[in-house]
């Protein structure tokens, strides 16, 4: 059985910020990356709102230095995944994928969000075949080719945007009369010819053959029914908590969220200060804090991310001296 101060679980901005501050601690973090090191970022283009890039920075490239940051000050980052944890006693005792046994005294939980998908079953049958969660990762695919992606937030306006340099032409497929994007993302959304914006539509149907995506039956707000030609299909309609493996001993939200600070208090406690969350990013467990997506249902940004990894290793810090 390995014992460590502080694990951390997740590799996105708030895992690898995390693990930069616990190990300039002196914590001697060990990161468990997950299946996609570097998190959501790396299956972006461009991150253009990270302070500090005026001519904004690959997404890969952005994580790639996070991770050697937090490497050059001692975390010891490793490949897999944690796939259970037992909370209810200190040391936390957790398993990863390949059957390791570690003891933490302390954990941070960074394990970030997943794309959501409308729940179609001719969705779920063109899953690799057409339909992807990612235009970064599949969009080489359909170079030349009409593509559809569904949602009207900053990241479905970025798969458009993405696609329409790739693709013939993008539909974007809305299913209120407005996007929900900034702005900026909106205004070079209508200035992109090849992207056509269909408000009030929602799918009814992938359509598709052994070979894949053929099209989509889109239904209209008034009733009518419209079919589009298409080769790929992007559902880009927001994401979903990583947080399987801590249903039942920690307290969430009811879409999975993990709850911080007061929020987590136990509401049936008798005094106002549940001493399991004397720091502000304590989740309901003493000892165990969240940062990032996982914990964060409003800003979901990079920056925010990496704040809150930094809070957390702070917050994780003064815990384990209280101690
Ligand atoms: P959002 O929650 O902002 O948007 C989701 C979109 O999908 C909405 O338009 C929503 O419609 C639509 N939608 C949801 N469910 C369905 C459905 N079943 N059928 C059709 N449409 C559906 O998620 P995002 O992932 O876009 O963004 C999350 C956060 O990340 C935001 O804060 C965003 O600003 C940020 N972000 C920032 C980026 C950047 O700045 N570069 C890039 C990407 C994300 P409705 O409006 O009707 O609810």
């Amino acid at each position: 059985m390995e014992k460590i101060k502080c694990l951390i679980i997740g590799s996105g901005p708030a895992g690898y910020t995390a693990a930069i501050y616990t190990a300039r601690a002196g914590l001697k973090p060990v990161v468990y990356a997950g299946l996609t090191p570097g998190g959501q970022l790396t299956t972006t283009s461009e991150v253009e709102n990270f302070p500090g890039y005026p001519d904004g920075v690959n997404g890969t490239v952005m994580m790639d230095d996070l991770r050697r940051q937090a490497e050059r000050f001692g975390a010891d980052i490793r490949q897999g995944e944690i796939t259970s944890v037992g909370l209810s006693v200190r040391p936390f005792r957790v398993t990863t994928d390949e059957s390791h046994q570690i003891e933490a005294e302390s954990i941070i939980v960074a394990t970030g969000a997943t794309a959501l998908y409308l729940g179609l079953p001719s969705e779920s049958r063109y899953i690799g075949m057409g339909v992807s969660a990612c235009a970064v990762c599949d969009g080489f695919f359909y170079r030349g080719r009409d593509v559809a992606v569904v949602g009207g937030g900053d990241s479905a306006c970025e798969e458009a945007l993405y696609l329409s340099t790739l693709c013939r032409q993008v539909y974007l497929v809305v299913r209120k009369p407005f996007l929900r994007a900034s702005k900026h993302m909106q205004r070079r959304v209508f200035e992109t010819s090849n992207i056509e914006v269909l408000f009030e539509h929602t799918t009814q149907e992938v359509l598709g053959d052994e070979s894949g995506v053929t099209g989509a039956r889109l239904g209209k707000a008034d009733g009518t029914v419209r079919e589009i030609a298409i080769e790929g299909f992007f559902p880009a309609i927001g994401h979903s908590p990583r947080t399987e493996i801590f249903r039942g001993q920690l307290r969430l939200d009811p879409d999975g969220y993990i709850l911080t600070g007061p929020a987590a208090a136990d509401p049936d406690a008798e005094t106002d200060s549940d001493p399991a969350t004397p720091y502000p990013t304590s989740t309901s467990v003493r000892g165990v804090f969240a940062a990032g997506d996982v914990a964060d249902r409003v800003y979901q940004q990079a920056i925010t991310a990496a704040a809150a990894g930094c809070r957390a290793a702070l917050d994780c810090e003064r815990f384990l001296l209280d101690e």
